[in-house]
């Protein structure tokens, strides 16, 4: 089922997600949701802060659901390791619209439990240590926005201010 993507500066997304502590029916249920609803957008990432739900919990899916097994679920997901620095344009579909050059670590390691609360590591380089590192911020209340500097966060968000006021955001 799609569930409506939150949008910049709704409060959810500015909050520590907390950390899941069961693993049941209604989890695997916004699971499942945040797959549809990443893969409908389309988007390579979906954190449940950006449906509305403050829990630690991400995908992503590097093909958008075209090769079967790139889908990752985080759940409680952890840094274990950053390494080097890579600089590219990055969005959000909290953010629509708006693309910005990011500085994020060229290479992570990241400790996660699945769905079924079995823990797992994933090691990611290029775009996947991008897109880790963009959704567990998202947890954390950290959107791409925080990662830039002033200026070019204040023209961001003036603009989307402004979309506000014309109802169009
Ligand atoms: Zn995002």
């Amino acid at each position: 089922m799609l569930r409506p993507i939150v949008r910049y500066p709704a409060a959810v997304l500015q909050t520590q997600a907390a950390v899941v502590t069961t693993f049941d029916a209604e989890l695997d249920r916004l699971i499942d949701d945040m797959v549809d609803t990443m893969y409908a957008a389309p988007g390579i990432g979906l954190a449940a802060p950006q449906v509305g739900v403050s829990l630690r919990v991400c995908v992503i899916d590097l093909s958008v659901g075209r090769r079967g097994g790139d889908l990752l679920v985080l759940v409680n997901p952890e840094v274990v390791s950053r390494e080097g620095l890579q600089l590219e344009e990055e969005g959000c579909l909290s953010v629509p619209g708006f693309d910005a050059t990011v500085v994020r670590p060229a290479k992570t390691v990241v400790k996660a439990l699945d769905r079924k609360g079995t823990e797992r590591t994933i090691e990611g380089t290029g775009l996947l240590a991008r897109a880790l590192q963009h959704e567990l911020d998202h947890l954390d209340g950290a959107l791409f926005l925080d990662r830039l500097r002033g200026i070019k966060r204040d023209l961001i968000v003036r603009k989307i201010r402004k979309r506000q006021r014309e109802g169009a955001w």
